[in-house]
């Protein structure tokens, strides 16, 4: 079992996990739906070909990934010839969060397997169904002293921070990832955070507002607005502000119904605290629409606010729920000053015609990622780097990268011996005035 170095075995388990997750395709599915009723389209869609996807790609590419790359050699080592070898970090620990459990678990996974480390996956205690069988397709998939899971809560996080790892992959909340910073920080091991933060929508008077509406509707309320890149809230020009509500409480009527609770495509709150504190959120709000909870089911309806105070809990928290706020701003400045009260978010949207004020968007803040004209499909694109900035996380995944992000990039010299130019070498005498000539030169 020579995961290390042995690119084929890499390539084989990646294959045999292929085909383990094809055969539990069904009870993913279903563990997913008893963990907090995730339908079973988007259990697929968002979740298990994600995976498959993901899978197949690096099946694919893996020998090309891992060879070593050769670079243009630099005119000062002549002769030789340079390359990057892609290092495996060694013992990786990944730990997960509970909203896509299934994807975010093994995507970082299989790209640590790729890239030819051991792994210790602590997956969500919030989804024990998913959890669980994500441990059993791991045992049926790997040798435990290469892939294993580990199930627990936040004290078995701790104990395993505690050790010493050679890399650490972190999905989930910024408190929590600041914890993961300090205990990493403890041995100087590298770390990728996937962190949230509050992601603005802003809907510009030029934008096609039947068609922002239903694709800020999708990606808001998908997973019942639990997803790290969902629109926060909403930043709309005043004149279209009544309008664009009327449009998202159709599109929210078209989705999921008169009554959503009675949708089976409405995911629920993952658990009564959540939905507690998603509940505190709009207590005292103005709700233009829903604001309906049921405590028995961890239900809460797609809710829209109207022009929240900026100092509610509403506005100064990752919302992560079917909540979305709307702001009315006249101005640039305007958007800035509410904008910039939070940090910086994992991603932005700006639904406009003005190709001038979209780039304006684009360069004027700092996010981790976005779209223009849609909403969370950023995320689909493996040649895009996907993760955030300042608060919202450190490091990118995805694709090719996040095979780089799994090894360490070290850097080699093949230096031939059948010239050996003096110059470098002591005695300097006579030598700077030539030198200074030859590096003018090239
Ligand atoms: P969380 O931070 O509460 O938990 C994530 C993981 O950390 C879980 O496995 C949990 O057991 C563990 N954990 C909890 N407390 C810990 C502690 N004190 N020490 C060590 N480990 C601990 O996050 P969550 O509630 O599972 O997920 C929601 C958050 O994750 C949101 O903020 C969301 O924006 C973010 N998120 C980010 C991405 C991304 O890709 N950037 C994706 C999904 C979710």
């Amino acid at each position: 079992m020579d995961y290390k170095n042995n690119i084929n075995f890499r390539k084989q388990s990646l294959i045999k996990l292929l085909y383990t997750v094809k055969l539990y395709e069904k009870e993913i599915s279903e563990a997913l739906y008893n963990d907090f009723k995730k339908p079973a389209f988007e259990a697929f869609v968002t979740e298990i070909n994600i995976v498959i996807d993901e899978l197949n790609y690096t099946i694919k590419n893996i020998n090309k990934w891992a060879k070593p790359k050769k670079v243009l050699p630099s005119f000062l080592n002549f002769p030789s010839r340079e390359y990057i070898y892609s290092e495996p970090y060694g013992s990786v620990l990944i730990i997960s969060p509970w909203n896509y459990p299934f994807q975010l678990a093994l995507c970082p996974l299989i790209a640590a397997v790729a890239a030819g480390n051991k792994v210790t996956l602590k997956p969500s205690e919030l989804t024990p169904n998913t959890s669980s069988l994500l441990s059993k397709i791991i045992r049926e998939t790997f040798d435990p002293k290469h892939v294993i899971v580990v199930l627990g809560d936040k004290r078995l996080s701790e104990e395993l921070l505690k050790n010493r790892w050679n890399y650490i992959f972190f999905t989930g909340s910024v408190a929590v990832g600041k914890l993961i910073y300090k205990a990493a920080a403890e041995f100087l091991t590298p770390v990728t955070l996937e962190l949230g933060g509050k992601n603005p929508c802003i809907v510009d008077e030029t934008a096609n507002l039947p068609l922002a509406a239903k694709r800020i509707v999708w990606g808001k309320f998908i997973n019942a607005g639990q997803t790290c890149i969902a629109p926060d809230y909403i930043l709309v020009k005043p004149k279209i502000k009544n309008e664009l509500i009327s449009l998202l409480k159709k599109e929210i009527q078209n989705a999921y119904g008169e009554n959503p609770e009675l949708s089976p495509d409405f995911t629920r709150i993952i658990s009564k605290e959540h939905l507690k504190r998603l509940v505190s959120f709009i207590e005292f709000q103005d709700i233009a629409f829903g604001g309906s909870h049921n405590e028995d089911e961890n239900y809460l309806s797609p809710t829209i606010v109207d022009e929240p105070n900026l100092d509610s809990a509403l506005m100064k928290e990752e919302i992560f729920g079917p909540i979305l706020p709307i702001l009315s701003y006249s101005n640039n400045d305007d958007l800035k000053r509410i904008i910039s009260k939070s940090e910086k978010p994992l991603s932005m949207y700006v639904f406009t015609e003005n190709n001038a004020f979209a780039e304006k968007i684009i360069q004027d803040y700092s996010f981790g990622g976005g779209c223009v004209n849609d909403t969370v499909v950023h995320f689909s694109n493996k040649r895009l780097p996907f993760g955030g900035v300042g608060n919202s996380g450190i490091g990118a995944y995805h694709g090719k990268l996040s095979f780089d992000t799994f090894s360490h990039q070290k850097a080699i010299v093949k230096k031939a011996n059948w010239l050996d130019i003096p110059f470098r070498y002591a005695p300097y005498k006579g030598k700077l005035k030539m030198i200074k000539k030859i590096l003018k030169w090239i």
